[in-house]
């Protein structure tokens, strides 16, 4: 059985479980352990205890990005608690501090509350502000990275925080390891008005476009320079397509939906044959947005 950090309490602990209903689209294993440290204290405890077992570690933000394999994922699986820190907002530089395993909904709440402008491109996208900045998410509008100022991170030597992160499209590069714990905004004062209606207006975009009555962890692929992926696997013919109980939306290409019991693998198999379809009708390589974590079937 494996060794769990000494100092971790019964409760932020969980040996075995399931990891589909803590992920969007639902599928996958168990983790080994699901550690959920309560304090930043026991966070660092855990990655340091995990440094000196050599035990692997996969941290998990909302799942809203991510595919857990059918046979589960060994060794660690962290999820933040949402209340490390107290919140810091300071409306006259528009600089906002919140916890990285709040929802990503939390920083337009905090701007709206506060009349500043900048982060609209976040509104509608599910996840945590941790996995918001890993993945640099953002819009046509705008990415994450662009309105943060800087990141605090934690690392089996303890908290810090660091500024002029590089990143690309739906990547930041984070120190390997590192698990970001609070993230620090930069926001200004602008036209709460015009704000607003741009989020909504987003949000309907999303309702039409966007299956989302249905479990998926969002675009698939990242959009190939010039190309738009949902375009590419449209044009050869699987939109609407099925193996098992995964679909290529009816609505969006490149969305796949859990249609009720859908494994990783029907999910893994539909993104290969997308790949390969597209890759022989077009040349062009399809490039996995979704994060795959744990052991997948051969
Ligand atoms: C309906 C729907 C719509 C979506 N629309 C968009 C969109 O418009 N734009 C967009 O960019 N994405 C979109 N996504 C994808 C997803 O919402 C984003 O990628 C989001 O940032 C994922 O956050 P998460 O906390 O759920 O990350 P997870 O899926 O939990 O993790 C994703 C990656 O981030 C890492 N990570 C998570 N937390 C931390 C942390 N604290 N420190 C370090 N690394 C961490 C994980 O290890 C993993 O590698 C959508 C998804 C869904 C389901």
């Amino acid at each position: 059985m494996i060794a769990l950090p000494p100092a971790l309490t019964p409760t932020e602990v969980k040996r075995n479980e399931p990891l589909a209903p803590w992920t969007s689209v639902r599928v996958g294993g168990s983790a080994e352990a699901l550690i959920r440290p309560a304090t930043p204290d026991a966070l660092v405890g855990t990655l340091r205890f995990a440094r000196e077992t050599n035990t692997s570690l996969t941290l998990l933000g909302g799942g809203a990005n991510t595919l857990v394999g059918d046979l589960g994922v060994p060794g660690f699986t962290l999820k933040l608690a949402s209340d490390y820190f107290p919140e810091q907002v300071d409306p006259s530089t528009g600089l906002i501090t919140l916890n990285a395993g709040s929802a990503i909904a939390r920083i337009v709440t905090v701007m709206k509350q506060h009349a500043l402008v900048g982060a609209e491109f976040l509104a509608g996208i599910p996840g945590t502000l941790g996995g918001a900045t890993a993945m640099n998410a953002g819009t046509k509008q705008g990415e994450a990275m662009t309105v943060i100022d800087a990141v605090e991170l934690a690392t089996p030597d303890g908290l810090g925080w660091v500024t002029g992160l590089s990143y690309r499209y739906r990547h930041t590069e984070l120190p390997a390891g590192a698990v970001v714990t609070r993230v620090r905004f930069r926001l200004r004062k602008g036209d709460v008005v015009e704000s607003a209606a741009k989020m909504e207006a987003d949000l309907s975009y999303r309702k039409r476009t966007q299956p989302l009555s249905q479990p998926n962890f969002g675009s698939v692929f990242t959009n190939p320079p010039g190309h738009f992926a949902g375009a590419l696997i449209e044009q050869v013919k699987l939109k609407g397509h099925r193996l098992g109980q995964a679909q290529i939306s009816t609505l969006h290409a490149n969305w796949i939906v859990n249609l009720g019991g859908a494994t990783a693998q029907d999910v893994t198999s539909l993104m290969a044959l997308a790949q390969e379809r597209v890759r022989e009708a077009t040349g062009v390589e399809l490039v996995p947005e979704v994060k795959r974590v744990g052991r997948f079937l051969p």
